[in-house]
């Protein structure tokens, strides 16, 4: 995180290092560090390591900075961050790029979709590591099928009220779900990660 500037990455510079969530236009929030801190911690032990390359796939990219985080940590992988609205997928290659982030489809480099994430992004599937940021009402099966083997998301779930959830898949493709915790949803903003 610290290779990540987040001046780059939110609107109001001010609150650029407060360990608070921010607006970003188009309904959309940059989650709190210690949000993004949280996913990390959770998805280390699964990063891809350098001789396999690997992919990454981000959910919800937003503003791009947790992608930029997980291109940071995975430095040989193909980073994919997919978003639904293309102003947010163009926010976040501006972005990504005053941050000095590379942007490409060759390994290492950072790729930013427009699309629903919920079908997950095919063409560089399977993903080591699939990070949600946009809340489902149920975990998508084809973010399931994505997965790697091994390979694991982290995905908050729930309509009203939100979990997140690790789903492992193993070696064998054995899936697990655990529920890590519960987070705090103000019903004027749907953002999982704002509060
Ligand atoms: N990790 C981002 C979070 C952005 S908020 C950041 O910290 O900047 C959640 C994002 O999910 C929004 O950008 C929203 O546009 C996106 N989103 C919501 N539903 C989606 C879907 N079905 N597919 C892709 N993106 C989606």
């Amino acid at each position: 995180m610290r290779k990540v500037d987040r001046k780059n990455y939110v609107p109001d510079l001010r609150g650029a290092y407060e360990d608070s969530p921010q607006k970003i236009g188009y309904n959309a929030t940059i989650s709190a560090p210690h949000m993004h801190a949280h996913a990390c911690e959770n998805l280390l032990a699964l990063l891809p390591p350098a001789d396999i390359g690997g992919a990454i796939l981000d959910v919800g990219s937003g503003s791009g900075y947790l992608t930029a985080v997980l291109h940071h940590l995975a430095p040989h992988a193909t980073v994919v961050g997919i978003d639904h609205l293309p102003q947010l997928v163009s926010l976040a290659k501006e972005n990504l790029t005053k941050d000095g982030v590379k942007l490409g489809v060759e390994k290492g480099g950072v790729e930013i979709v427009c699309g629903d994430g919920r079908l997950g992004y095919p063409p560089h599937a399977p993903y080591q590591i699939i990070h949600v940021g946009a809340a489902a009402p149920e975990i998508p099966q084809a973010l399931i099928d994505q997965l790697a083997k091994p390979g694991r998301m982290f995905i908050p779930v729930g309509e009203h009220t939100q979990d997140i959830w690790q789903v492992d898949k193993d070696e064998h493709g054995i899936i697990t779900r655990t529920k890590l915790f519960g987070v705090m949803v103000r019903f004027s903003n749907p953002d999982p990660f704002s509060g």
